[in-house]
């Protein structure tokens, strides 16, 4: 993204410490951006400290499991208390625990449920609230292809994603009155370690349903939630924006 446009701006992404969270942090800091990387992954966080931190942005690591309604509360009022203001938040954190609907444990609908779904109401929450008060800005949900069109073996991942469009669609109605926008971006099939640890058969299936006949990249995903947080959609709200090289069609 252009060097200037997110100058000043304060962003929190979920899950920022691999993966597409992790391009998403780098794109907004290449903005200018000061962006807070929200991971449970603490091993991760010496590491993107000392490669996506650089100017004109900087990044502020925090280890944090955020379906800890407490501590992820407590992360974004802290937040907002250092930088005095929250511009941008992208719920991005998700698991995925596939198999097949009739032998799924409990264990599993419930985890995936309350890591991709329940911790995006809790960021939401949150980053609303200081969002209404300010009188702007951006959240941005990563919901999937899987949760637009649904996906053999994935019920409870597609049931959570699905949910995160309901939730970006009520949360676009409730706060726009307060000029706080809110969006989806619906990812493909793309290559992360999510998806490297899918058996080759069933990554051919889903390349024979691409259009551009290609996996997309951390960067696809990140360009897109970069415009959905800088002001080039001040006008595009409770929108899902698919990125996956035509695949929902
Ligand atoms: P990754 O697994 O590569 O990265 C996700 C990061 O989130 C990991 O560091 C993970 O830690 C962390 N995380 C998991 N649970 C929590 C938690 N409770 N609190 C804080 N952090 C947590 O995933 P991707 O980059 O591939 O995916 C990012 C998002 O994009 C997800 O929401 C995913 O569902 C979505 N998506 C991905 C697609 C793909 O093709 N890759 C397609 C469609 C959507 P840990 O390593 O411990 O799991």
């Amino acid at each position: 993204m252009q060097a200037n446009s997110m100058k000043d701006r304060v962003a929190v992404v979920t899950g920022g410490a691999r993966g597409i969270g992790r391009e998403i942090v780098r794109e907004l800091v290449s903005g200018g951006a000061t962006v807070v990387a929200v991971d449970i992954r603490a091993d991760l966080m010496a590491d993107l400290a000392a490669n996506v931190n650089a100017a004109p942005g900087q990044v502020d690591c925090r280890a944090q499991d955020v379906t800890d309604s407490d501590g992820f509360t407590k992360l974004i009022d802290d937040v907002v208390e250092k930088y005095g203001r929250l511009d941008v938040m992208v719920n991005n954190a998700g698991i995925t625990r596939d198999g097949l609907l009739v032998t799924m444990e409990d264990a599993n609908w419930e985890l995936v449920l309350k890591v991709n779904l329940t911790s995006a109401f809790f960021g939401t929450r949150a980053a609303g609230k200081h969002m209404m008060r300010a009188r702007s800005g951006s959240i941005i949900n990563m919901a999937s292809y899987s949760g637009v069109c649904g996906n053999r073996g994935q019920a409870n991942y597609a049931a959570s994603k699905a949910g995160l469009i309901g939730l970006t669609k009520t949360t676009a109605k409730e706060l726009a009155s307060r000029n706080v926008r809110c969006n989806a971006v619906a990812p493909g099939f793309i290559k992360t370690e999510m998806t490297d640890a899918i058996p080759q058969q069933a990554k051919d299936i889903a390349l024979s349903m691409i259009p551009l006949k290609k996996m997309g990249l951390p960067q696809d995903i990140a360009r897109a939630v970069a415009f959905l947080a800088c002001d080039d959609s001040a006008y595009i709200t409770g929108q899902v924006l698919s990125v996956d090289g035509g695949m929902h069609m």
